[in-house]
């Protein structure tokens, strides 16, 4: 094989984690090979139409999945230079403190990390000046400890967010901004990059505002004449050397033609399905039940999050066109009459009508589907699922995805919902008094895909990290205990799912995974600074 294709470091996958430490490492001088199955999203004003996007599904993979029972999943996930953060909601939470240790849940334990959120904070800073977040330190109760400020002040809420705000906080709750990665500037709003438009949450941005992986980590990695970038590049397996302790070749199907490249550090970011799946497909003699699964545990402990779509139907109409500004996290650990923790509420992006037709949500008496999305306020509740072996990821004989999981901790759920219920009962409008409310809808999540397996937005937990080579795959640096330069950085490596967004998380585990890679090959800071072009 010709010097051109050794790299000192490969990274398969330019996601939340992948694209991160992309930009991580590419000022070290390291040579770096980025691999992406996908291209960019096409910039095009169907990037906005809620048709294309979320009823015709123009961006999602084609890929077809199976369930445990052989039904064919459409999986609501994005396969594109940036990951799924081209399409994500950009809700950049941290994970509480506690979230680090055991917590009881109503369904069973959620485990420890094997390490704790003081090992993660600086990189949870670093994550949120990366990606531009926007938010408030103080309003949430069960913030954890944070080192400054948010970069940037908190996204304000529009006048009908503003007054569930108040009426939320009169009852007794502790509403918060939500931390949201967009770059808008309210204090100049003519030089403001973010228009505040109301097609954020599951959309590209068209004006490449949202702090998304590609526009702030790969478009900068990738000024750097030591970084390359190969697109529509979909690794198929990982051979290793005759000792089975190295990955020697990533072996890469492109414009048809099956190519093979070597890299000292081999690093996996395919989200968390899909870099199970490719550990598995690269099973081999030395390992006979895949790459790094002398434990296996790789595709096992499946989450996704338990997550659900209200739509709190008023008489009176909500204009907001940015939604995703309000969050309630009072019963995220438990309440006076429930010990278990429950979960996080806040805000999908402002549902229309052509997106509420294809999902089919139950009507409201009196309510037409644009009179429902004219009066609706969407929320999305989130609740920790829990880590079960039996939930995973498979690959069938023809190597396809096989997805089995069983929802558990649902009772979390079941009361959170009831929680907002209660809450919304304190709903004080100014013209229609208690009334106003009429009640809470649920929406099908996945329209067109009718499946809620197939959302598969929150996926972690396939290749946790852990102390013990028995009980885990990775060490705590991320690094496969099985192998000397195998590294995972996506949302796998958790082993447990907490009940706030993955995203952040993902991010700064993979800026303390690069600083545990620039201090193995050797690059210090002093090197990395002024290094390359990118400005
Ligand atoms: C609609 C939507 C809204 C969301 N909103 C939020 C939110 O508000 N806040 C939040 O925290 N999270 C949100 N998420 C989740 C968030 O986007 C993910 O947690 C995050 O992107 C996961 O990062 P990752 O690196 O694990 O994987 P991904 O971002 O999925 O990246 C994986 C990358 O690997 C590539 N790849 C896969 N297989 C291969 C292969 N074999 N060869 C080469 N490349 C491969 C893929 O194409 C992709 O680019 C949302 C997700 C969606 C879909
Ligand atoms: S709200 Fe801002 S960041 Fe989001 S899609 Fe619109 S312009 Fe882009």
């Amino acid at each position: 094989m010709s010097n051109d294709n050794r790299y000192d470091v490969i990274i398969i996958g330019t996601g939340a984690g992948g694209g991160t430490l992309a930009y991580h490492l590419a000022p070290s001088g390291q040579r770096i090979l980025i691999l992406e199955r996908g291209d960019y999203v096409p910039r095009e004003k169907a990037n906005w139409d809620p048709k294309v996007v979320n009823v015709d599904a123009h961006y999602n993979t084609k890929e077809a999945w199976l369930d445990k029972d052989g039904n064919v999943l459409h999986p609501h996930t994005n396969y594109n230079v940036g990951g799924n953060t081209k399409f994500y909601g950009a809700a950049l939470f941290r994970l509480r403190e506690r979230d680090f240790g055991e917590l009881h849940h109503h369904g069973g334990i959620s485990p420890a990390w094997p390490i704790n959120y003081s090992d993660l904070e600086p990189y949870y800073m670093q994550a949120e000046n990366l990606y531009q977040v926007h938010g408030e330190r103080g309003e949430d109760p069960t913030e954890p400890p944070a080192s400054a400020p948010y970069p940037w002040p908190a996204v304000s809420h529009e006048p009908r967010i503003q007054q569930l705000a108040d009426d939320f906080a009169a009852g007794g709750l502790n509403p918060f901004h939500v931390p949201v990665g967009v770059m808008l500037d309210e204090k100049n709003p003519y030089k403001s990059r973010c228009i505040r438009c109301n097609t954020c949450d599951g959309f590209p941005c068209l004006v490449s505002a949202k702090a998304d992986a590609q526009v702030l980590c790969v478009d900068e990695a990738v000024k750097y004449p030591n970084v390359t970038l190969l697109t529509n590049s979909l690794v198929k397996r990982l051979e290793t050397d005759a000792s089975g302790f190295e990955v020697k070749s990533v072996v890469v199907e492109r414009n048809g033609n099956e190519e093979r490249f070597n890299g000292n550090l081999v690093v996996v970011s395919c989200g968390a399905i899909n870099s199970a799946a490719l550990l598995l497909r690269s099973a081999n003699e030395q390992h006979p039940h895949g790459l790094a699964n002398s434990s296996d545990v790789v595709g096992r402990h499946y989450m996704g999050h338990t997550n659900s779509v209200l739509m709190a139907i008023s008489k009176c109409p909500n204009p907001t066109v940015f939604q995703k500004t309000l969050g309630v996290n009072d019963f995220y650990f438990g309440s006076n009459d429930w010990p278990y923790p429950m979960g996080h509420i806040s805000f999908v992006g402002k549902l229309d009508a052509v997106t509420l037709r294809a999902g089919a949500p139950a009507i409201a008496p009196n309510f037409t589907l644009e009179m429902m999305a004219k009066h609706s306020l969407d929320f999305w509740l989130t609740s920790e699922d829990l880590p079960d072996p039996e939930n995973r990821v498979t690959i069938d004989r023809h190597g396809k995805i096989v997805l089995t999981y069983t929802p558990n901790n649902l009772e979390a759920h079941e009361r959170l919902q009831a929680k907002l219920k209660q809450a919304l009962r304190h709903h004080n409008c100014p013209v229609h008094g208690h009334d106003c409310h009429e009640g809470l809808f649920g929406r099908n999540l996945y329209v067109g895909q009718r499946i809620p397996l197939a959302g598969v937005a929150h996926q972690n937990g396939t290749i946790r990290f852990g102390h013990d080579p028995k009980t885990s795959v990775l060490d705590v640096n991320c690094k496969a205990h099985d192998l000397e330069n195998l590294y995972v950085v996506d949302g796998s490596f958790f082993p447990s799912s907490a009940a706030v967004n993955p995203a952040l998380t993902i991010m700064a585990n993979a800026l303390r995974v690069g600083d545990h890679i620039l201090e193995r090959l050797g690059a210090s800071v002093e090197e990395r600074v002024g290094v390359g072009s990118a400005s």
